[in-house]
């Protein structure tokens, strides 16, 4: 296969070479712990606390409340047992029943402790129904946990107003931005959101590195200990070549962000273009959506087959998500947004990155001829 087409950048991203190269150093020569006092120590720790300010300044956050962690389920996990950890056994959480499993399943065990999970359902459009989310509030309730952006879908939840309803009624809200994080600015100030997780890989940084950020006022326990790095609320020595590949990684995509919408934009409308005259469905909102990602179905195709053929193209897509992947189960996500059978299984997640208009052209192409060759 001479050349690989990637459209699968909601499941991870590549590393650019600028992102490779502002690691290097980091491994080579100024390789001290951060938690040493020694100079190649104290360095370490410089840059560590530098890429902490800037990662702040991106997100518009408080330096003090972000942590370094292995990734977004590693920071759902803490983030949410946390919080809850500090509240009574029978207490409440709500989280939107299109959730990622990271945050379902970590839900799934708080529940076996006691607490109560209420499950938000989503409208047709993958959004959340602030009224009716307002609805399933109880005294109990201390936490919301909703996702901005989906990781099938690309939906984006509309997080600002529900953190106004949610801080009406005291509840704390957490949202789990890994898809996010990258691909749209962000403003934490403004969404007012109390504590978020994201994953480099997402972004182009590499695999392992992610953040926990926690309002700095707002309860949280620990999840991770040992040495008490991260000011005791992460232990483990910090990835100091990660976080500074994830620092770049952010600032370059930031600074890209008019540029990679519009892209996005533009290969998404050729795609859709090339595919005229095949009957097909795009789900999820189409208003409030990532512009690098697709979920499209086509009635009475089977979404695996029809990956596979693509992968004997050379074209990677997703039919479902690729971190449970392996599982035979029809995407909760779909179900949930009230997709027939019929199209749960014809459906495909395209999410764009680095092509071009040609390989946007030989992807329908090939989707065509797939269609054609199995009526
Ligand atoms: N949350 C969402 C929405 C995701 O899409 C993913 C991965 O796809 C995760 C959490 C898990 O992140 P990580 O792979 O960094 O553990």
């Amino acid at each position: 296969m001479d050349k690989i087409i990637y459209l699968d950048n909601a499941a991870t991203t590549a590393v650019s070479s600028e992102v490779v190269y502002s690691m290097l150093p980091y491994m080579i020569e100024q390789y001290g712990n951060p938690s040493t006092s020694y100079s190649l120590g104290r360095e370490a720790r410089e840059v560590v606390e530098n890429c902490r300010n800037r990662i702040a300044n991106i997100l518009n956050c408080d330096p003090t409340g972000l942590y370094f962690t292995s990734g977004g389920t590693e920071s759902d996990n803490t983030l949410i047992k946390g919080i809850a950890h500090c509240y009574y056994k029978k207490d409440n959480i709500i989280v939107s029943n299109i959730e990622h499993p990271a945050v379902l399943q970590t839900c799934k065990e708080l529940e076996k402790e006691g607490f109560t999970i209420t499950y938000a359902p989503v409208k047709r459009d993958g959004l959340i129904d602030i009224k009716e989310l307002e609805k399933l509030i109880t005294p109990q309730t201390k936490l919301i946990s909703i996702m901005l952006a989906n990781n099938e879908l690309g939906t984006i939840e509309p997080l600002e107003e529900i953190c106004v309803m949610a801080h009406k009624h005291k509840v704390l809200v957490h949202t789990d931005m890994v898809q996010a994080t990258g691909h749209m600015l962000i403003d934490i100030q403004k969404l007012g959101v109390d504590s978020f997780s994201c994953s480099g890989h997402k972004f182009g940084a590499p695999k392992g590195i992610g953040l926990a950020y926690i309002r700095p006022g707002a309860k949280c326990k620990p999840f991770i200990v040992g040495g008490g790095q991260e000011q005791g609320f992460r232990s483990g020595t910090e990835n100091v070549p990660a976080i500074v590949g994830m620092t770049v990684a952010l600032e370059k995509a930031t600074k890209n962000m008019t540029y990679y919408i519009n892209r996005m934009n533009t290969l998404r409308e050729l795609f859709l273009k090339e595919l005229s005259g095949v009957k097909y469905k795009i789900n999820g909102s189409q208003k409030y959506v990532l512009p690098g990602t697709l979920n499209i179905s086509f009635p009475r195709v089977d979404g695996e087959n029809l990956k596979l053929y693509l992968d004997s193209k050379g074209i990677c897509v997703s039919n479902g998500s690729a971190c449970h992947s392996g599982s035979v189960e029809p995407s909760h996500v779909l179900k949930a947004i009230k997709l027939s059978d019929n199209y749960i299984n014809g459906t495909i997640r395209i999410s764009f990155g680095d092509n071009t208009e040609k390989d946007i052209q030989y992807v329908a192409q090939c989707i065509k001829e797939y269609l054609k060759e199995i009526k």
